[in-house]
Formats: structure tokens, C-alpha cells, sequence
């Protein structure tokens, strides 16, 4: 049994002060929440966030991190620096990443290794383009993201990954993707995951929807199952919605 693990992505929103009001909404909310919860914060909210759920079953992680351990890396973000600060989790890869700020598998590749070696537990964001969907490439693009995240990884680690399979077409447009589609790409992942690292690692490891999830379709998606959870943009903004979509990730 996988246990399911729902993540909001907060994108570059929230100040501080309104990381204390959404938190503090939140956390009575999903009080005996069934599901691993965790909330990716800006980085300038990971300390604050982290001292808010203290007593609380939610985890903090961080949208980013940066593959060496310190040095002249302008505008990334250490290893060290989000450990101290509280986050246990980051995403890694997201399609944001890619898009606009020249993330490759490679990159993501060794922000993997960084986060691994360093007792986080990373989020990995694969899917395809609309156009990779659309000419039937939508396996191919994911097995070459997944492969290319995991290369030189070894079994033991790649256990203690997320990934989050998200169709770029579904991220913030409210276009989700089918049951029955978020379904069959999941379990081909897992199928790769399968042939690199064997069944036990594929079996156990929790793979995420993520694409305009909401508290509408969350019951549909998590009733799949294939589907372990969600990573969570627009929605986790919202204190409500996030806590139903907690609240049915069972
Ligand atoms: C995301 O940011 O990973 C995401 C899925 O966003 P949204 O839920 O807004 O589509």
C-alpha cells in the first residue's frame, strides 16, 4: 500500500505574512489528514513556514535546489541553506523549470543527486508538452525525463523519490486531464521505474497527478489507481480547497 502524499506548489506567491495567514488557516483543517502533506513554499517563507507547522501534520519543502553545495552560483539556493531552514522536501524539474529558466534532464539530474545525498525527500516533475501529447509522444518524453532524472541513481535512493506526473497542457489552465488518461500515463511511468530499479521500487514508489487539480476532480483522480496523489498549484492557494483535496486523499 502507498501511502498518498498531496503537495501544494505555491509558485512564487505568498509573502510572508500571508504564508502566516494560509498556514494558520490550513493547519486546523486537515487535522488527521490520511495523506502525507506537504506545502512548497517560496524560499523566503521556508523558515517561517516550517516554525508554523510545527505540531501540525504538515511538511515544508522548497521549489528548487541547487546541485553544489555552496559557491558562486548566483540565485540558487543550497542544500544547507533549506535544510536549516526547515524544508524536508523539493520539488525538482517542475515543467515551470524547464520553460522558462533553461532546466534540462541533466540539471534535474544533479539537483537529484544533491537533494538525495542530502535526506531530502525530492519531487520529480515529468510530462509532456500539448504537442507531445497530441503526435502520440507522450510516453517517449516521459520515459526520456525519467530516465535521464535517474541516471546514475541507485535503488535504495530512487525508493525514496516522488514523482509528479504533470501534463504541461493542465498547469494553471484548468484543463485537467482525464481520470483515465492521468491514470495510464502514471502507470507507464511506473512501468519505466519497473525496468530501471525492479519491481519493488516500482511498486512502492508514489507517483503524483498534478495539472489543475482541484477539490472538484480530486475524488475522480484519487480513484484511480495508479494516481498516489497530487502536486497542487492554484488550489493549495486556497486554504478550502486544499483541505478537501487533502481531506479525500485517502
Ligand atoms: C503545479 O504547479 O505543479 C500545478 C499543477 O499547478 P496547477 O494546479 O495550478 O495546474
Amino acid at each position: 500500500m502507498r501511502k498518498p502524499i498531496i503537495a501544494g506548489n505555491w509558485k512564487m506567491n505568498k509573502t510572508a505574512a500571508e504564508c502566516r495567514e494560509l498556514v494558520t488557516a490550513l493547519a486546523p483543517k486537515i487535522e488527521g489528514a490520511k495523506c502525507d502533506v506537504v506545502i512548497c513554499v517560496p524560499f523566503t517563507d521556508v523558515a517561517l513556514a516550517a516554525e508554523l507547522v510545527k505540531g501540525t501534520d504538515i511538511a515544508v519543502g522548497a521549489q528548487n535546489i541547487a546541485w553544489a553545495d555552496s559557491g558562486a552560483f548566483t540565485g540558487e539556493i543550497s542544500a544547507a541553506m533549506l535544510k536549516e531552514a526547515g524544508a524536508t522536501y523539493v520539488i525538482i524539474g517542475h515543467s515551470e523549470r524547464r520553460q522558462y529558466f533553461g532546466e534540462t534532464d541533466k540539471s534535474v539530474n544533479a539537483r537529484l543527486v544533491q537533494a538525495l545525498k542530502n535526506g531530502f525527500t525530492p519531487i520529480v516533475c515529468v510530462g509532456e508538452l500539448l504537442a507531445e501529447r497530441e503526435s502520440g509522444e507522450t510516453e517517449k518524453v516521459c520515459r526520456t525525463q525519467v530516465v535521464g532524472a535517474f541516471d546514475g541513481i541507485s535503488a535504495a535512493d530512487a525508493a525514496k523519490v516522488v514523482i509528479a506526473y504533470e501534463p504541461v497542457w493542465a498547469i494553471g489552465t484548468g484543463k485537467t486531464a482525464t481520470d483515465e488518461q492521468a491514470n495510464e500515463t502514471i502507470g507507464y511511468i511506473r512501468s519505466v521505474v519497473k525496468e530501471l530499479y525492479g519491481a519493488a521500487v516500482a511498486d512502492g514508489m508514489r507517483i503524483q497527478y498534478g495539472g489543475s487539480m482541484n477539490a472538484k476532480n480530486v475524488a475522480g483522480l484519487m480513484a484511480q489507481p495508479e494516481i498516489d496523489g497530487g502536486l497542487i498549484g492554484g488550489a493549495s492557494l486556497k486554504p478550502d480547497d486544499f483541505a478537501i483535496i487533502v481531506n479525500t486523499a485517502k
